[in-house]
């Protein structure tokens, strides 16, 4: 077994599901201690970087819930730095997920491939820097395990507050090693129409807030979203409009005042909230439709674009095999910390495809491939 292995098998049986997905009742205060939040996790990465001889920091984001910071300081003046930046919380599972298996050449378990693979392969390749006789003179390397990406992405929106300073981010997300420099935004807003409340035996004094809504969501499902395809980023493709969730109406003999839809608008860099609500309202109003809008997300999720001509991702890209990069659909912390000015490239082992289901997994391969990868680049750095 690799050290590699070793790491992410110990960490999958180590359960730091996001609180947010906390399921009501049912567990005992200790059983969901033990499985909610990143502290445990966090912890145990603490003692293996200390034993690597990294210096350590726990940044304080949330009541129980710290970053952890690792950081490997050059012997010269620091010219550069690069940081390591996973994240530590996974969506739910069920026990049987929380023991990790081998089988195949795969390692099943939660967070096996989402993302405690790519924790596993970058605190390893900084550990094993840490400890070899020739090391980066000039950069400072740091990794930092970040709390709530699955949620909130409090963990990285705290990283940039406390002014840390980088200049290149490796963002630990299972990419099939691929380096990805741009993503979509995810913006959730929702739309209110209002009527006027009658008995059901007389519709025709009321006013229908539901079929009001109808016409939306018709619209929306239909012109828009074929507005929407005719705007195409090289790397991404195009945005896209989902008409997600709806309610309406309170009984089948009321006519309906009220009608709230809750849209998944995936946005394309360059894109913002304003100007996206903005375009969606002056164009329902062209049409003869009124709502009132309003933004459902706790935080923003904004695209990420990072230039792939700058020096370190040049470099990156080129120890890594890969021509041009490319561009994925789901949303993550890279684009958190872009937007605190440190470009950032989103890289790791595994494949998306494997994230969040009933049986996650990595392939072992991928994994190693993934902590030889960032060791060499590592190693590269003056
Ligand atoms: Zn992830």
């Amino acid at each position: 077994m690799t050290r590699t292995e070793k790491l992410l098998a110990e960490l999958i049986a180590l359960p730091s599901v996001n609180p947010a997905f906390a399921s009501q009742g049912g567990a005992s205060a200790r059983q969901a201690r033990l499985r909610y939040g990143e502290k445990q996790v966090a912890d145990f990465l603490a003692s293996v970087a200390a034993r690597a001889g990294l210096e350590l920091e726990f940044q304080k984001v949330l009541p129980g819930r710290s970053n952890v910071i690792a950081r490997l300081r050059p012997r010269n003046k620091i010219r550069q730095t690069i940081l390591l930046a996973p994240h530590l919380d996974t969506v739910g599972a069920d026990d049987a997920q929380f023991v990790p298996r081998r089988k195949n050449g795969r390692l099943y378990g939660r967070g096996a491939c989402d993302t405690k693979g790519s924790v596993a392969a970058m605190l390893t390749a900084l550990s094993e820097l840490a400890e070899a006789k020739s090391r980066p003179r000039e950069t400072e390397i740091i990794f930092a395990g970040l709390i709530d990406e699955e949620n909130a992405q409090a963990g990285s929106r705290a990283l940039v507050a406390s002014r840390l300073k980088a200049d290149l981010a490796l963002v630990g997300e299972p990419t099939r090693l691929r380096a990805v420099t741009a993503h979509k935004g995810s913006l959730w807003l929702q739309l209110e129409t209002r009527g006027r409340a009658a008995h059901g035996a007389t519709p025709q004094l009321g006013r229908n807030a539901v079929h009001e809504m109808a016409r939306i969501v018709s619209w929306l499902e239909t012109n828009y979203a074929a507005a929407l395809r005719k705007r195409k980023h090289p790397l991404l493709g195009t945005g896209t409009v989902n008409a997600g969730q709806i309610h309406g109406g309170v009984q089948p003999n009321i006519v309906p005042d009220r009608c709230v839809l809750t849209i998944d608008r995936r946005t394309l860099p360059g894109e913002t909230e304003a100007g996206v609500r903005r375009e969606i309202m002056a164009r329902l109003r062209a049409r003869g439709l009124s709502a009132a809008m309003s933004s459902k997300k706790l935080a923003p999720c904004l695209p990420l674009e990072t230039d792939p001509s700058l020096p370190l991702v040049r470099q990156f890209l080129r120890r890594t095999g890969q021509i041009r990069p490319v561009g994925v659909d789901f949303f993550c912390d890279a684009a958190v910390l872009s937007a605190g000015n440190i470009p950032s490239v989103v890289f790791g082992p595994g494949d998306i495809a494997q994230a969040h289901t009933a049986d996650e997994w990595i392939s072992l391969d991928s994994l190693e491939r993934g902590r030889n990868l960032l060791f060499r680049f590592l190693t590269s750095l003056p």
